[in-house]
This record gives C-alpha cells, structure tokens and sequence, in this order.
C-alpha cells in the first residue's frame, strides 16, 4: 500500500472562495476586462498560432514587449506561468539542502508554502503594529542567521506597505543572501528597483500580468535578474512553461501603454477613495485600524472582522478574510461605493 509522505500527505488543494458574488474584492485583481479593441487583436493573433507546434521555450515577443514597457533589456528577463510558477522554481532551485530561507510575517503565504514543499528550513522576520519593515533590523537578521535567502513583497500583500526604493538598495548591498522583491504591485507605486537590476550580484525582481494589467486568465509571470541569475532560471524552468496562446496575447497587451496608464490611474483613485471612506468609517472606533496603502487594496484590522466579512458576503460582496484582518481589493468606483454603503450599515446596526 503506497503511503503519502509527512510533508504532502495532510495538504488540501488551493480552492479560492466559492460562489458568485457581485462584487469580487478578494484577490486584488483589476476589475475591469480587457478593451474590445484589444480583444479583437487577440482574435487576430490566435489564427497565426501554429497549435500543432509547442511554444516558443523563451517567449521571446512576449519578453520584448514586456521590456519595452518597462525600458529594462530583455535579455534579463524570464517568462513564467504566473509568478506563482516563478516562486516555486527559483525557490526550489537557488536553495539547497541545508540552506535558510528567510520570510517577513504578514507576506504573501505562498512563499513558505513553497518552501516547505522543497523542504527548505524557513523562518520568520515579524513585522511590529505599524506592519512595516524594520530594514536595518532586516539586515541585522540576514547576517547574523547567515541567510541564504530573503523573499519578500513589496508592496506587500496583504499588508499594502512598501519599503522605499532607498531602503530596497540598502537591503540589497548589504547582505550576502539572494534578496527576491516580489513587485507585483509596484505597477501601483513608484520605487520599483527594476532599472538597478544590473547593479547587483543577489537580487531578482518577480513581476506579474495578473493584477495592473488585468490579464490573470492568462497566468504571466516575470523574473527579471543580472544575466548570470537569469540564465540559471532559464536553465531550470521547465521549456514550454507559458503557452503559446498566453505568450501572443500577453505580447500584445504590454504594448497598450495609454490603457495601461488609464487603468493604473483609475484602480489608485479608487484605492484612495476606499481608504478614505474607511478611514472615514471606522476613524472614530477604538476596535478598528486601517492602514494606509500604496497598492491596489486595503488593508483592515477589527474587532469583528468575520462578522463584517459573513455580512458582506449576504449583500454580495466578497473580500479577503485573514484572521482579525481584512484585505478590501480597490473595485471600480461603483464598487468601492458599494463595499463602503455596506460597512457603513453594518457599523449602524
Ligand atoms: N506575488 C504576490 C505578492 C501576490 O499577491 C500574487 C497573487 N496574489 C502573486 C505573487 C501571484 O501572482 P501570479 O498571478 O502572477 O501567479
């Protein structure tokens, strides 16, 4: 009889809330579809897809694109199916056995899940109240620890707080370790260390299609590194990890710069818009803290956290539940006037 091992056999699969709500506010996607004309561009992309053939192992129009919107070359950067693939590779590759990965608490959970998969000794650097990171603390650890690599958000999920682009150069050149910054939000920030990337022996910059740019259908990930970096994901990823039709749509959506812009425009107007009225909500109540953030959500702390979050799920909203916290994703404007009009009856009753 064949026996599951320790470290899978107590493992459920990832489902993600079930049901249909109105107004989905839980995976801080972009809650607006992708334009017509765009679509109808993919309509014209998908009848030269030779889909008898596999694709291209490097997505190299796909990475071209994805550069040029950026300004970086694309000789740094790799494709993956979802940054999600990326975590799990580079985790899974750049650490051997014996080696200490180091995590901040709260992140994105995902990255000890991993961790733990590839039997990697993980452990934990807590942020305080405020939910910020200490940098210099941060580095007091890596060296002491003797880390081999720290992986973190930034902006971070679930909390919406960022180092500064300062504070993430500091970080870097002053560890050993391989420093992974996950920037899948920094679409919605300013202090991304992209440009840098070739300043430095130990960094790897993740990037992702799934929340700015609105295309989480198509599952796109980026690891962008120094050439030598880069080339050892190359070597270990899998050859055809992003399929061809993710590969011809995701190459035409890095060229709608002008969308781009207006979508990032509108998701952080709204952000600001949902901060502000749960600010305006919850400022007066000793049992709740909302924090200001600079990606595309907001993060909450009450004392009634699954109350309000049973609540909105009876008007049809769904956010994200995590222990006292709560995580809004920014909606469109109806939305975040929705979720708002909704907490506000709760707090009325
Ligand atoms: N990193 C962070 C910080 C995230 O929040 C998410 C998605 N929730 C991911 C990575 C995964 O993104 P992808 O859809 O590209 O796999």
């Amino acid at each position: 009889m064949y026996e599951l091992n320790d470290k899978i056999k107590n493992l459920e699969p990832y489902e993600p809330i079930s049901g249909t709500y109105q107004i989905r506010l839980d995976a801080n996607e972009c809650p607006v579809n992708l334009p017509d004309e765009v679509r109808r561009e993919f309509a014209a992309r998908l009848q030269e897809i030779a889909f008898n053939r596999y694709p291209d192992p490097m997505a190299g129009r796909l990475v071209d694109s994805f550069a040029e919107y950026y300004n970086i070359k694309p000789t740094l950067v790799t494709a993956g199916n979802g940054s999600d693939e990326l975590i799990f590779l580079v985790e899974s590759a750049f650490m051997q056995k014996g080696d200490k990965m180091l995590v901040v608490s709260p992140d994105f959970s995902m990255y000890n899940f991993y961790s733990s998969i590839c039997e990697v000794q993980s452990a934990s650097f807590l942020k305080g109240d405020s939910l910020e990171i200490d940098v210099d603390a941060l580095i007091r650890t890596i060296n002491r620890d003797k880390i081999d690599l720290v992986i973190f958000s930034n902006p971070c999920n679930p909390t919406g707080k960022g180092i500064t682009r300062a504070e993430a150069e500091k970080l870097v050149s002053s560890v050993e370790a391989l420093v992974i910054l996950d920037e899948a939000y920094m679409d919605f920030w300013t202090e991304s260390l992209l440009d840098k990337i070739e300043d430095y022996s130990n960094l790897i910059i993740f990037r992702t299609a799934s929340k700015l740019v609105g295309a989480a259908a198509l599952r796109l990930g980026f690891a962008v590194a120094n050439p030598a970096i880069s080339k050892a994901i190359k070597a270990v990823k899998s050859p055809y990890n992003v399929n061809s039709v993710s590969q011809a749509f995701g190459e035409v959506i890095y060229r709608q710069k002008e969308t781009l812009k207006n979508r990032q425009k509108m998701i952080v107007n709204n952000k600001e818009m949902l901060y502000n009225g749960l600010v305006e909500l919850c400022g007066a109540r000793n049992d709740c803290t909302v924090y200001s953030s600079v990606a595309n959500f907001v993060f909450m702390k009450t004392g009634c956290s699954r109350e309000i979050w049973e609540y909105l799920k009876r008007q049809s909203i769904v956010v994200r539940l995590m222990g006292e916290y709560l995580r809004i994703t920014a909606g469109t404007a109806e939305e975040v006037n929705a979720v708002l009009r909704a907490l506000g009856a709760f707090f009325e009753r």
